[in-house]
C-alpha cells in the first residue's frame, strides 16, 4: 500500500531551485470514481487536478482559491480543477465518457482528447477586488508541457513540469502524481542542469512514483548530488465545497424560466457538476424557496 496523498517541498541549500512533488493516487481515483471517467479522461483530469492542487500549494492566503482550465477543443471538452490552500481540490471534465486509443503502448492519448486549439488558464482568487488571470496557448495538450509555457510566459518562472497518471485495466488509478521545478532568482545554471539531468535519469514520474512508497525516498535521487530541505509538506485531498445551502442558494438566484420551468411542486434533483453529489428539495422546500423568490 503507498502512502497517502501529500504534497512535499524542497529547496536545495544553495537557493537555486525549489521542487514540489507530490503524490495524488487517492484524490484522482475519488475523481475517477465520482465523475465515472474513462482511462484517457482519468489522466487528463487526474493531471489538472494534481497541477492545480500542487498550485495551490503555493497559495498564501486561508481564503485563496485557483483555478486551471485547459480547453484545446478535442472531445473532452474543457478539463477544469479548483484548489484552496489547504490541500483540497475538485474537478470536472465536460465529456468523461470520452476516449481514445493510444497512440503509442503504455501512453494515454491525453493530448489528443484534450486538443491543442485552445488554451490552459489560471485564475488566482486571492481576495482581492478582481482575480489574477493568466492565459497561455496550449503546446500539446499534455498539460505538463502547457503549464510549463504558462510559468514561463505569465509567471516568468523558468519551470520544469511532470504530471503523470498511471490507469490499471479496471480503470482504477494505479498512481497519480506530479513534480515541479522552478529555478529561483538568480540560479546558477550548473544546479539547474543537475537536477535536469536527474530527472531524465529518473524516467517517467509515474513510474517512479509507482516504485517507491513515500515521497522522501524519491529524493535522494530527484536531488541526486545537490544539498536540500525539505521545506514543508502538505496532506492532499478531494474535497468539494458545494453543500445544500449552498445549492439552495444558488437556485433562488435563478428564474424559473432559468430553470427551464423545473421549478414544479414535484422533487428536484440537483447534481453538483464538480463533484456528483446529488442533492434533491422536497416539494415543501421548493414551496418555500418559491415563496421566497422576489
Ligand atoms: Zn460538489
Amino acid at each position: 500500500m503507498k502512502e497517502r496523498d501529500y504534497l512535499l517541498k524542497i529547496i536545495d541549500n544553495d537557493k537555486n531551485i525549489r521542487v514540489f512533488l507530490a503524490r495524488t493516487t487517492s484524490l484522482v481515483e475519488e475523481a475517477h470514481q465520482r465523475h465515472c471517467t474513462s482511462a484517457t479522461a482519468s489522466a487528463a483530469l487526474g493531471r489538472v487536478m494534481t497541477a492545480a492542487v500542487m498550485m495551490g500549494g503555493d497559495l498564501k492566503g486561508q481564503e485563496d482559491i485557483l483555478t486551471l482550465r485547459v480547453n484545446g477543443n478535442g472531445v473532452a471538452g474543457t478539463v477544469l480543477a479548483t484548489a484552496d490552500s489547504h490541500g483540497s481540490v475538485r474537478g470536472l471534465i465536460s465529456n468523461p465518457y470520452a476516449d481514445l486509443p493510444s497512440s503509442s503502448p503504455g501512453k494515454l492519448a491525453v493530448g489528443e482528447l484534450v486538443g491543442t486549439d485552445g488554451y490552459l488558464e489560471v485564475i488566482k482568487d486571492l481576495g482581492l477586488k478582481q482575480p489574477f488571470t493568466g492565459k497561455v496557448a496550449l503546446v500539446s495538450g499534455e498539460i505538463a508541457e502547457d503549464l510549463a509555457q504558462y510559468f514561463a510566459m505569465s509567471e516568468q518562472i523558468p519551470s520544469l513540469v511532470a504530471l503523470g497518471v498511471l490507469v490499471n485495466t479496471d480503470l482504477s488509478i494505479q498512481t497519480a502524481g506530479g513534480l515541479f521545478v522552478q529555478a529561483l532568482p538568480g540560479a546558477r545554471d550548473e544546479s539547474l542542469e543537475i537536477i535536469e539531468n536527474n530527472i531524465m535519469n529518473m524516467g517517467p514520474i509515474s513510474a517512479v512514483l509507482n516504485r517507491y512508497d513515500s515521497l522522501e525516498d524519491i529524493l535522494p535521487i530527484l536531488m541526486k548530488e545537490l544539498q536540500y530541505t525539505v521545506v514543508g509538506e502538505q496532506d492532499l485531498s478531494f474535497r468539494c465545497n458545494c453543500s445544500k445551502e449552498r445549492m439552495l442558494n444558488v437556485l433562488s438566484s435563478l428564474s424559473d424560466d432559468d430553470l427551464g420551468g423545473s421549478l414544479g411542486d414535484e422533487e428536484l434533483e440537483v447534481v453538483c457538476n464538480q463533484c456528483r453529489q446529488r442533492y434533491t428539495f422536497d416539494g415543501q422546500e421548493i414551496a418555500a424557496l418559491r415563496k421566497a423568490k422576489p
